[in-house]
This record gives C-alpha cells, sequence and structure tokens, in this order.
C-alpha cells in the first residue's frame, strides 16, 4: 500500500515539473502562436492550411485554429458587434496560449479587425512567442476573390457588420511578417512566414 502511495506520488510530481523547456527539448522546438489577421478572402484559410502542412511535414507539433470553425463552437453563441469580435478573439488567444503552452505551433487564422484585441492576444501568448502575420491584399482584390461569397451578401445588404464593407479593419502597424498576398503566391506566402518563424522556435 505504502509502496504503491509512493509510486503515485512521485507520477505525480513527474507530470507537475514538466516545463515548457522539457516540452521543447522532446519536440524540438518551442509552443508559440503565429496569428495570422487580414481581410475576408486576404487568404488566412488557405495560407494557414499550406502552413501547417509543411510544418506537419518538417516533424513539429502544428495545429490550426479557424476563426470560421471556432464560431460553429466555442463561440457559437457570439455576433459580430464590436463587444463579440472582441471577446472571440479573446477566446480564440486563451486557445491559442494553451496550445503553445502545450509545446504546439499554433496558426491562428482570425480576421480580428482590431489592433487592441491583437495585443490582447500577444498579452495572453507565452512571451515572446506571438508572430503577427498581416495578410495584406487591397480590398478591391479580396472582394473580387469573394471564395465564400460573403463580400456579394455584405454588399447586397443581407449580411451586417461585414469588416471592410460596413465595419473597420485596423491594418497591423507594427507586425513580424506583412506579405502581400495579391503579389506573391500562397507557396512564397509560406516559404517567408517558414523562414521567418522557424528562425525564432
Ligand atoms: P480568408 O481565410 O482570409 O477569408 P481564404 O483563404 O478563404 O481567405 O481565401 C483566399 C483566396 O485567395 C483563395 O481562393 C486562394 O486560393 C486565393 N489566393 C490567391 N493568392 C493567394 C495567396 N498568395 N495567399 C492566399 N490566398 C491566395
Amino acid at each position: 500500500m505504502i509502496e504503491n502511495t509512493k509510486l503515485l506520488l512521485s507520477q505525480r510530481d513527474t507530470l507537475q515539473g514538466i516545463t515548457a523547456a522539457m516540452r521543447a527539448e522532446r519536440n524540438s522546438h518551442w509552443g508559440c502562436v503565429v496569428w495570422l489577421t487580414g481581410l475576408s478572402g486576404s487568404g488566412k484559410s488557405t495560407i494557414a492550411s499550406a502552413l501547417e502542412g509543411a510544418w506537419f511535414k518538417q516533424g513539429k507539433q502544428v495545429r490550426v485554429l479557424d476563426g470560421d470553425a471556432l464560431r460553429q463552437g466555442l463561440c457559437s453563441d457570439l455576433g459580430f458587434s464590436p463587444d463579440d469580435r472582441r471577446e472571440n478573439v479573446r477566446r480564440a488567444g486563451e486557445l491559442a496560449k494553451l496550445f503553445a503552452e502545450s509545446g504546439f505551433v499554433c496558426i491562428a487564422a482570425f480576421i480580428s479587425p482590431y489592433r487592441s484585441e491583437r495585443s490582447l492576444a500577444r498579452r495572453i501568448a507565452p512571451q515572446g512567442k506571438f508572430i503577427e502575420v498581416y495578410l495584406n491584399a487591397p480590398l478591391s482584390v479580396c472582394e473580387e476573390r469573394d471564395p465564400k461569397g460573403l463580400y456579394a451578401r455584405a454588399r447586397s445588404g443581407e449580411l451586417k457588420e461585414f469588416t471592410g464593407i460596413s465595419a473597420p479593419y485596423e491594418a497591423p502597424q507594427s507586425p513580424e511578417v506583412e506579405l502581400r498576398t495579391d503579389l506573391l503566391s500562397v507557396e512564397e506566402c509560406v516559404e517567408h512566414i517558414l523562414a521567418g518563424v522557424n528562425a525564432l522556435i
């Protein structure tokens, strides 16, 4: 009985003692948050998915958090008012932090239109492990792409408070990475981000 208790205690101590450095050593990289921001249609989902595939092939622990998917589940109670958008990003930031603390490269793909909430996501993330990537494409290009048909619905008035049309987008002032997705290919964007982030983790 005493032996069993000792064993349980020693197992518990070991589990409690797992540090970020131990996870990094096992994974051969640190956890981090790669935060993709940009207008709808700027390429967040496309680039997030391509990045995830590339990092997975490199043997990294990687996971995408996509704004559209989160709105179906964790954030299904939220709409698109400024307060709800802030709460949406706060929850995304908390979730991204948990992944990063668990040793993952967490790719967070969210329009996240307000500077203040992106700053909050940065403050929530493990210190020095938040990489803001601004996917910059002119509104006219995003609207022309309109991959989900959302701009058409926003222009017709069916969708209210749509970023770029009837709600603001505050462009990042000093992101770690900025890419013109209307001028670069998906592959070129992915290469830039891989190079920038791999040097940090
Ligand atoms: P978002 O997730 O930001 O709303 P999507 O990734 O769903 O945007 O859509 C972007 C569209 O633009 C896709 O149809 C994609 O194929 C196209 N595209 C063209 N060039 C690029 C690029 N360099 N990066 C990302 N997407 C691009």
